[in-house]
């Protein structure tokens, strides 16, 4: 058989798999499946791949991928769950800079200069660049060795606009007297780095999840263009996959937070002057002891357990399953609420809940959940805050007002979690805290469910 037949044929095999492995991750029941079949894919694709006799140098790829192994392996075992969005900001702009190299190659290489072949190298090296410089300033948010507050500055909104037509211009210039402007080539790539710095600068707080997430489309996107410069079928496939669910995620979460895309890349929350709403002190908090907190859960019928960044950082998630399995074996009906945007990544609380063996059918979305919690008895909160928030609800002055929140505070009652009184991620208070069927069992995450479960077990 033609071996570019073959190589194409095998590409098409890895597309159906990325999509069945796409899938496959919408339900957490089947997504370490999904994960898996991916993979496969993705291998096919490789090994296909190297037999293409437009392959030049083995040992440089040999090389990459000893390097790329030992980084990744690395990266497993040593990055602690709590640092996955550092993680997944930084490899999103290892993808970026992957395409901009392509395309900044290719554009030596290239042995035609015909229009098509050019606007596919400035996209490659634009989107890319965008995606670099824009991963790393939100890696550098995100793990605080930079500012996480949105930076904003009067005419930042027609500087950014200003540096947007001048890439265009300078890339309509570049496609059309390709030869001539190598100088003009090169300012677009270092205009592309800058506009990715001022694209994330004015974003901060709790819009950082939405970022991450667009970051991650515009590396698939990034990985489309680069496919077609150096026309490889199975990168333009799956950087379009990559680039099509990244903007599916980037909305779902906008909707989470009930704001609209521009609003979150425009409108600076999380800035120092966007950070309004009911500050201070709100009443008086009602601290209670693991043990009574135990007298309440045994009489209690139903309990459901709604999880946030605090259970990531105690690592209480196993500790959580077998309390709920031990509220089970005494008569309570259990249920674990998960809010799309707890913890710091998507699907987080999913992850570590399902590192801890919770049954799938225990987990419940926020628009299921919330009208079961007023015939609930008890909400457990562990480490949650900003997702249980009911500033989002009643205090129109609120900088999250309007996100959706798991109304915790419907339930008869609430055991809220946590070490101090310390806010969120959004900075903000929290009056839930100052209810009056709200108890706090202060501590630990971890140390206060062993506690409940030592209760339990006498
Ligand atoms: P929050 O960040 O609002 O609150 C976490 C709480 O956990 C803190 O108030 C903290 O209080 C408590 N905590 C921390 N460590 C411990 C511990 N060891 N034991 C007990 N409690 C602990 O978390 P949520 O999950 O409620 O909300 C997520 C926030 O993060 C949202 O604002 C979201 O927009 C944002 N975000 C989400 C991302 C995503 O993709 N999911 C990504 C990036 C940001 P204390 O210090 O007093 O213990």
């Amino acid at each position: 058989m033609n071996v570019a037949l073959m190589i194409n044929l095998v590409y098409i095999a890895s597309a159906v798999l990325f999509v069945f492995g796409l899938k496959m991750l919408s339900s957490p029941a089947t997504a370490r499946k999904g994960n898996m079949v991916s993979a496969i894919g993705m291998f096919l694709a490789v090994v296909i791949t190297l037999i293409n006799k437009e392959v030049i140098a083995y040992h440089w790829i040999v090389i990459g991928i000893a390097i790329g192994a030992v980084i990744g392996a690395l990266a497993a075992r040593l990055v602690a769950m709590t640092q996955m969005p550092e993680m997944v900001a930084i490899f999103n702009g290892f993808g970026g800079i992957a395409s901009l190299l392509v395309g900044w190659g290719a554009y030596h290489a290239a042995s035609q200069s015909d229009l098509f072949t050019m606007v596919t190298i400035v996209l490659s090296v634009l989107i890319g660049g965008v995606t670099f410089s824009g991963s790393l300033i939100a890696f550098g948010k995100l793990s605080e060795i930079i500012n996480s507050k949105a930076v904003v500055f009067a005419g930042q909104k027609f500087l950014n606009g200003f540096i947007v037509l001048a890439i265009l211009a300078a890339a309509v210039y570049f496609c059309i007297n390709p030869g001539q402007s190598y100088n003009i080539f090169i300012g677009i790539m270092v205009a592309a780095l800058i506009l990715g710095v001022m694209a994330v600068i004015p974003i901060g707080g709790a819009d950082m999840p939405v970022v991450i997430s667009l970051l991650n489309s515009y590396s698939g996107l990034a990985a489309c263009a680069a496919g077609f410069v150096i026309q490889n079928n199975i990168l333009i496939v799956s950087g379009a996959l990559v680039g099509a669910s990244g903007i599916i995620l980037t909305n779902i979460m906008c909707k989470a937070m009930n704001r609209s895309l521009a609003n979150v890349l425009f409108s600076g929350f999380g800035s120092a002057s966007a950070a309004k709403g009911k500050d201070g002190e709100q009443g008086e908090v009602k601290p209670i002891t693991a043990e009574d907190a135990y007298l309440i859960l045994e009489a209690a019928g139903s309990v459901v357990f709604v999880p946030g960044y605090g259970m990531a950082v105690a690592q209480a998630q196993h500790a959580v399953r077998e309390l709920g399995e031990l509220l089970e074996e005494n008569g309570c009906e259990v249920k674990y609420a998960v809010h799309p945007v707890a913890g710091r990544m998507p699907g987080h609380m999913n992850v570590l809940l399902a590192e801890a063996n919770v049954p799938y059918d225990q987990l419940v979305e926020m628009d299921d959940i919330n009208p079961q919690l007023p015939l609930t008895d008890v909400c457990v909160v562990i480490g949650a805050n900003d997702v249980v928030n009911p500033a989002a609800r009643e205090d129109e002055s609120s900088p999250i007002y309007g996100m959706p929140i798991i109304n915790v505070d419907h339930a008869r009652t609430v055991f809220v979690l946590k070490r101090s009184m310390a806010s969120g991620f959004a900075g903000i208070q929290n009056p839930l805290f100052f209810k009056e069927n709200t108890r706090m069992l202060f501590g630990d995450a971890k140390a206060s469910i062993t506690n409940l479960v030592a209760e339990f077990k006498g």
